[in-house]
């Protein structure tokens, strides 16, 4: 996925601009993995395999999110209804 286009994306929720963490580069810069961020509502989007996972909170499952965090050192906020990570320090 292009970080051009990765830009264009706004959250499903409240259509704001998401801010963009990159883990993965390809050889052509595309994006692999990494991580969109939600300033309004704080929810988070994770692009795995070069796709950006965008599908609203009641079709995303956290045992499945739950790994691909954990390899980025990240983690899942347990308290929260929504799906926002935990702050970590
Ligand atoms: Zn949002």
């Amino acid at each position: 996925m292009r970080e051009e286009f990765l830009h264009k994306l706004c959250c499903p929720q409240d259509k704001s601009d998401l801010e963009l963490e990159v883990f993965v580069r390809d050889t052509e810069s595309s994006i692999i993995e990494g991580m969109l961020t939600c300033p309004e509502c704080e929810r988070f989007y994770p692009i795995v395999q070069g796709v950006p996972i965008m599908t609203p909170d009641e079709y995303r499952q956290r045992k499945l999110e739950e790994p691909i965090l954990k390899k980025w050192g990240l983690r899942l906020n347990d308290s929260s209804k929504k799906f926002e990570l935990l702050e970590e320090g």
